[in-house]
């Protein structure tokens, strides 16, 4: 049996602090994993700056709600769930990700949770575990699945080499260079190919 594991941001949909930072101004809420690859440091940063500017959950909600799946992402997500049970591994939270799930057709989504007080403020982040992607895909193997992960950053790089096929989509260069273990691929129908190619019960 396989299965295919997918990162979300910046492979299916836009990403979600980058809209929020234009749509607000505030630059510094620019930075993802692409430049700060420690995701703790990096939260850190994003729960201190929404705070600083007196922004909450409803705000960010209201933002994440207008935005679109990447163009051709539903398409290729529909292709994939054809041919491989897909799972989402994501380092978003629940709270940003379901107005996106939604116009994805709701696939399965493992990521994190967000602690959120009544006045909408976020007070805090709760990890559902260390090294999730990789735990996950891990545990996905534990089962007898022989897992096909695809990702675009540095925090899909444990998730591409415990899984049995890795593959790099959208990846910036620095990254591509770093992992050049992974196949690096940029179109969805670049994208099927590899999926197809890394695949052992699929031979077209
Ligand atoms: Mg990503």
């Amino acid at each position: 049996m396989e299965l295919a594991c997918l990162d979300l941001e910046g492979v299916l949909i836009p990403e979600i602090w980058i809209a929020f930072a234009e749509k607000t101004g505030i630059e510094e809420l620019k930075a993802t994993t692409r430049d700060i690859p420690d995701y703790d440091v990096l939260m850190k940063q994003r729960l201190r700056l929404l705070d600083q500017h007196g922004y909450g959950l409803p705000q960010i909600q209201e933002v994440i709600g207008e935005l679109d799946p990447l163009p051709g992402a539903r398409d290729f997500l529909d292709w994939l769930r054809e041919r491989f049970q897909v799972v989402i591994l994501s380092d978003t939270f629940y709270e940003f990700a379901m107005p996106l799930m939604k116009k994805l057709g709701y696939p399965t989504l493992l990521c994190h949770k967000l602690e959120v007080a009544e006045n909408g403020q976020i007070t805090n982040y709760l990890l559902r575990q260390r090294d999730p992607k990789r735990q996950s895909v891990r545990a996905f193997q534990l089962l007898n699945y022989r897992v096909i992960a695809a990702g675009d950053s540095y925090n899909d790089t444990t998730m591409l080499a415990q899984a049995d096929r890795g593959i790099l989509f959208h990846a910036p260069q620095n990254v591509i260079d770093e992992f050049p273990q992974f196949p690096a691929v940029h179109t969805f129908d670049d994208l099927k190919r590899a999926f197809l190619e890394a695949s052992v019960i699929h031979d077209d």
